[in-house]
């Protein structure tokens, strides 16, 4: 039974030193537990954060301890009358083939809904991510531009079609042709710029968003959001979803001074996290999935296969290998 723990804090950019894999022994089910086997592991950039000791709205991974992280398992042994043999479920589990859990906490997954993988991401935590801070935060009206950072991974690739539900012109930037490609060629965002290419982002925004920039959901920071800030229009919604550019940092960031632009815009910059809308999670996720039954939502997973490749799919968050979600698959159903 593999597990991954970690094994030291990253200074800057995360890598194999800071994961050992580890042999552990499956213990002997007790009343009332399950023994899970991991079916699809999900790599997010939070977890960069966690593997820091600085003070955060989630604890740090203990070093010598597991990673955890959203995990759909299926119950292969039982001693748990409400999680029979065969069951699905999601949960917040530790990096390892095999786990015993006492079931607490566990979601029950109906697997004839959607693919299973799918509650990790469109229909899990992205997703409902990407649904609370664009209509709490953006509250994005017919006609207005919106614009993604962040835009063809797994929360932006929702975002910018949430806001065209909505009627909105939507604008994304990403790092790859091919990523601008997809959004505009496969989720119909109206516009979309490759940071990586696109010289004097400011000059490319100003002609992305010819009608200046109503909300802006941001992934991401950095002069992409400098640039944003710059065609911001009165009244403008900012969500800070994530800020990814940084996650990596030593040092504290600098860069533009925003408040004078959000005074003269009279702009609204509202940071989030998504376990502040809990209480309303039955209800966004019941949208979600209409949506994607209905075919307004599409939606696009990286699948790496094997457990010994998590870290590398980790790694791969931080370099934009990623089109939609990045999943591990670890074993089949
Ligand atoms: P993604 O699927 O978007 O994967 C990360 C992407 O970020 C990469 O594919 C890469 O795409 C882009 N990226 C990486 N480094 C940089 C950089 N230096 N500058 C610009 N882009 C970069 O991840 P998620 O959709 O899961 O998460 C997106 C953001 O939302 C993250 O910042 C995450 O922390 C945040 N988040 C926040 C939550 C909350 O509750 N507030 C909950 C979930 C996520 P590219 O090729 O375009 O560079």
């Amino acid at each position: 039974n593999k597990t991954i723990i970690l094994a030291s804090r990253p200074k800057g950019v995360p890598a194999n030193e800071n994961f050992k894999f580890e042999e552990r022994e499956i213990p002997a089910l007790q009343d009332g537990e399950v023994l899970l086997k991991s079916l699809y592991v999900s790599v997010d950039p939070y977890m960069r954060g966690r593997m820091s000791d600085a003070k955060s709205y989630v604890a740090p991974y203990e070093v010598g301890e597991p990673i955890t992280g959203g995990i759909v398992a299926e119950v292969v042994d039982s001693r748990n009358s409400k999680l029979p043999k065969g069951a699905v479920v999601l949960g917040n589990l530790p990096w390892q083939q095999y786990t015993v859990h006492s079931g607490s906490g566990l979601s029950q997954i109906q697997p004839d809904v959607a693919p299973l993988s799918y509650h990790l991401g469109i229909l899990g935590m992205p997703g409902l991510t990407a649904y609370f801070g664009l209509l709490h935060i953006g509250e994005p009206k017919p006609g207005e531009t919106v614009v993604v950072s962040g835009a063809a991974g797994a929360v932006g690739t929702v975002v910018g079609q949430i806001a065209k539900i909505k009627g909105c012109r939507v604008v994304g930037v990403a790092g790859s042709d091919d990523k601008v490609e997809y959004l505009k060629q496969e989720l119909g965002f109206d516009e979309a710029i490759n940071y990586k290419t696109a010289g004097d982002m400011k000059e490319a925004m100003a002609k992305a968003c010819p009608d200046g920039v109503d909300v802006y959901f941001d992934n991401v920071g950095g002069e992409i959001s400098d640039a944003v800030y710059l065609s911001l229009n009165k009244f403008a919604r900012i969500a800070i979803c994530g800020q990814i550019a940084y996650y990596n940092s030593t040092t504290l960031p600098t860069g533009m001074r925003v408040e004078p632009i959000l005074l003269k815009m009279s702009a609204l910059m509202k940071g989030f996290i998504v376990s502040d809308y809990a209480s309303e999670f039955g209800t966004a996720a019941r949208e979600l999935a209409a949506w994607v039954k209905e075919g307004k939502l599409q939606y696009q997973e990286t699948i790496t296969e094997g457990f010994d490749n998590i870290p590398q799919a980790f790694f791969g968050l931080f370099s934009g290998e990623n089109t939609g979600k990045q999943l591990v698959k670890v074993a089949d159903r």
